[in-house]
């Protein structure tokens, strides 16, 4: 028998990759919640969900889509999230859970974090999963399996709705774990900030070069740049938000990185194998703990 649906009513606030795969995944198993509302910024998407048919129901005011929700999701990018809070907080319902999916934790706890209503419980969330694709068309009730999401819950936060939100992501194939928020940016900063600022380097790097060597670097491209162009395809309003909140975080790890690349510079310049050498050893054995770790 299937079990309860954890919530009543979910509300989607902003549905692209996350949110809409979040929302196929509730429709589908329909134990996450019995009701799912969606709303975004345009009526472009709106219109979209009711095509694909992802929520039962639509609303283009953030306020409507929240009311009598007992748990609202923000899936918008983070820079949109002190807008939507202070639209959505004087239309929470009393004892509801609010949550999000953004990619960095401090910046999202100062955001929204002062504007949520007494009564109502704030559980901020990261599920480490993605594509480079946006909007309502690209989610798919796959990407957070075998995944983790990380939840960064401030001191004090109500148990049972840290246990709800964990459930939720159980449900949608996620393994989770709980991380003070402060961490999970540093962490983040090396997993993931740090890899996009260095694709997108490459790639304008790339796309600097005069016309002759472009053509090439676009023909030949399979050799390792590849990788780089599909991660530095990802959508340039969230990365710019997430730089823009995470950046003590990622100055600091840039400027290690920095240290290293000059080491490894060196190292070519003066024809030294042995240090080459040992580098890409260490390094190669990092993709082996990750297989391992079935995140490959
Ligand atoms: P996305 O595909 O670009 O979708 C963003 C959604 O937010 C769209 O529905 C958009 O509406 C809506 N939106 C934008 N501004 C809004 C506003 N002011 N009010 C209401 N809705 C608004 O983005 P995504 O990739 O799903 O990312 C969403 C969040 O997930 C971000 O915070 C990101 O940091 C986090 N995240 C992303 C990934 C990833 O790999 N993509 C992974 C983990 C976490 P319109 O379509 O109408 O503009």
């Amino acid at each position: 028998m299937a079990d309860a649906p954890i919530f009543k009513r979910l509300a989607l606030v902003g549905i692209g990759l996350i949110g809409s795969s979040v929302a196929r995944i509730a429709m589908q198993r329909g134990d996450l919640a019995a009701e799912v509302v969606a709303t975004a910024r345009t009526g472009k998407t709106l219109e979209r969900v009711r095509e694909l048919g992802i929520a039962h129901r639509v609303e283009a005011d953030p306020a409507r889509a929240v009311e009598g929700a007992d748990c609202v999701m923000l899936c918008a990018p983070v820079g949109a999230y002190a807008e939507i809070a202070a639209a959505i907080a004087p239309h929470l319902a009393p004892d509801a859970v609010i949550t999000d999916v953004g990619s960095t934790k401090q910046s999202v706890i100062r955001d929204v974090g002062p504007l949520v209503p007494e009564g109502v419980h704030f559980v901020p969330a990261h599920p480490i999963a993605g594509t480079e694709y946006s909007g309502p068309d690209s989610g798919f009730t796959t990407l957070f399996e075998g995944r983790w999401t990380l939840l960064t819950p401030p001191p004090g936060t109500d148990e049972a709705a840290v246990g709800k939100i964990a459930e939720l992501w159980r449900r949608c194939g996620s393994l989770v774990e709980t991380m003070e928020p402060g961490h999970h940016d540093r962490v983040l900063a090396v997993v993931s900030h740090l890899p996009h600022l260095i694709a997108f380097t490459i790639c304008g790097t790339a796309d600097d070069l005069g016309e002759e060597s472009r053509q090439e670097v676009l023909q030949f491209a399979a050799s390792g740049f590849r990788d780089f162009t599909r991660i530095a395809a990802s959508d340039p309003t969230m990365w710019r938000d997430i730089f823009l909140d995470n950046r003590d975080a990622v100055l600091e790890l840039l400027q290690r990185f920095s240290e290293d690349l000059t080491g490894l510079q060196r190292a070519i310049r003066r024809g030294d194998g042995e240090t080459l050498h040992q580098w890409f050893t260490r390094t190669r054995a990092i993709r082996r703990s990750i297989i391992e770790a079935k995140q490959a």
